[in-house]
């Protein structure tokens, strides 16, 4: 019986943003094949003495699942260490069809996106009361091209939160195209880099006309969220609309309306 292989999102960076289940499976691990330089602390860290612990970034996707297979034959548990969510730009299906087709057993565990930790780490909330209720998680085309109807002005339009991946790069697509979906020059706009590093995580607010300047004296080039978002700087705003889960006057499941119940 092969072993299994276990698909770990290992979190954006700090290795305490694993899940518990994830350091659990890279305490158990027989092998284990990380994504790059983003997770290498959290393999190193948590994989036992003996574990055989490879870095992928110099592997092409068949490779990747040639040695996860190999490696499965020799060990009851594998884990293959991707970067925040597995589930999110992470090639997942095209190393899972391969297993299956092996006749071998894999699971996924999700991780910390860098889009909730690039949240976290500025402060700030994806989502606000009338405001925006929706967040968009999406790229401005590179070499991968985006499907019809995805171009980043159709889905700014919208005006909710964009959490952009894999485009610091591409910060000038990134304005014309907000631009051209109707977003103001002075609209705010937040990059943060390698989020929840330990000493290393840069957080760059600006506007939509100054951000890549400022990206590029920060010598923010790689590795970095960008956040557009009606909600950005909502801690210090003079007024907010009532989340009405706390509202006082809302009743829900677990509470009951402590004043003017007839308006909630
Ligand atoms: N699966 C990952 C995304 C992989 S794509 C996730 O869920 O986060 C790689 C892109 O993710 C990078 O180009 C960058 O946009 C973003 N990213 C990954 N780690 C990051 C971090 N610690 N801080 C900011 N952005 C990060």
């Amino acid at each position: 019986m092969p072993g299994k292989i276990w698909f770990v999102g290992a979190g954006p960076g700090d290795p305490d943003l694993i899940t518990v289940k994830g350091r659990k499976l890279l305490e158990g691990a027989g092998a284990v094949l990380f994504a790059g330089s983003l997770v290498d602390q959290a393999a190193t860290q948590y994989a036992p003495a003996g574990c055989e612990i490879r870095d992928s970034k110099d592997m092409t996707l068949e490779e990747m699942s040639a040695w996860l297979i190999s490696r499965s034959q020799q060990h009851a548990s594998v884990v293959r260490l991707q970067t925040g969510d597995p589930g999110l730009y992470g090639a997942l299906i095209e190393m899972t069809r391969p297993l299956t087709a092996a006749g071998i057993e894999w699971s996924v565990v999700p991780g910390v996106s860098s889009a909730m930790a690039s949240a976290a780490a500025a402060g700030e909330t994806l989502t606000l009361p009338e405001v925006t209720q929706t967040v968009i998680l999406t790229r401005v085309e590179g070499r991968t091209p985006m499907p019809a109807g995805e171009d980043l002005a159709a889905l700014a339009a919208h005006k909710t939160t964009l959490c952009i991946f894999l485009s610091i790069t591409l910060l000038h697509k990134v304005q014309e195209e907000l631009r051209r979906a109707g977003w103001a020059d002075d609209a705010p706009i937040l990059v943060v880099q390698k989020a929840s590093w330990p000493g290393e995580e840069k957080i760059v607010r600006g506007t939509l006309a100054d951000i890549k300047s400022k990206c590029q004296a920060l010598k923010v080039a790689s590795q970095a969220m960008i956040i557009a978002s009606p909600t950005l700087g909502a801690a210090d705003w003079p007024d907010l609309a009532r989340s009405k889960l706390y509202d006082p006057t809302f009743t829900h499941r677990f509470r009951k309306a402590t004043e003017n119940p007839h308006e909630s």
